[in-house]
């Protein structure tokens, strides 16, 4: 079965941006949940020895699997978000992904308006990204559960912007938030890594 991940980081470690109380909360409950949900319900299916990259692929678009589609898409997504997140994080990239980021969009406050506008804008629950599309990088954005990993894009950053990832800390003020990560959080050495692999 599959096992919540260690945080990459400890769990006050991202304060004051994002608090230990809703990191507590966010890994602790809300993760943690997703990942015991998809063990419940791939117990004795087909999916049970598959990766979650797996399940994602093979049960995106299927309404008959949609709640395995996303069980198995949130703990990936958040798995990854966390990994997305550092202290000291946020400063302009540079390297390979740093190239990439002004070739793709002109330069890195282009970038970090498209991304913050992709997060505020998503209506409802959802996820901002940045994914890797050939040499270019794009952003995008997914309702609920919904990722770049079914759409045959490679995931390079994600922003969570479900309320559970902010409301502790900025109430309805999810714009407050998505600054903070983008100018504060985001670790570009995990970026370049999934840029370059
Ligand atoms: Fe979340």
């Amino acid at each position: 079965p599959f096992q919540l991940p260690p945080l990459p980081f400890d769990q006050n470690a991202l304060e004051p941006h994002i608090s230990g109380k809703t990191i507590s909360f966010h890994y602790g409950k809300h993760h943690q949940k997703y990942i015991s949900t998809t063990n419940e319900l791939i117990r004795g299916t087909r999916f049970e020895n598959s990766t979650l990259e797996q399940i994602i692929k093979e049960t995106a678009g299927n309404a008959d699997q949609r709640k395995i589609f996303n069980n198995a898409a949130q703990s990936w997504n958040h798995w990854f978000f966390w990994n997305c997140l550092t202290p000291g994080g946020g400063k302009i990239p540079t390297g390979k992904i740093g190239q990439a980021i002004n070739s793709s969009f002109g330069n890195y406050d282009n970038f970090a308006k498209e991304l913050f506008d992709a997060a505020v804008a998503q209506f409802g629950s959802g996820w901002a990204w940045v994914v890797r599309d050939g040499e270019r990088l794009k952003v995008m954005k997914t309702p609920n559960a919904d990722n770049p990993i079914a759409h045959d894009l490679k995931p390079i950053l994600t922003i969570d912007v479900w309320e559970h990832a902010y409301y502790l800390d900025y109430q309805n003020k999810r714009q407050d938030f998505v600054m903070s990560v983008i100018n504060n959080l985001i670790n570009w050495d995990f970026a370049e890594k999934n840029y370059s692999e």
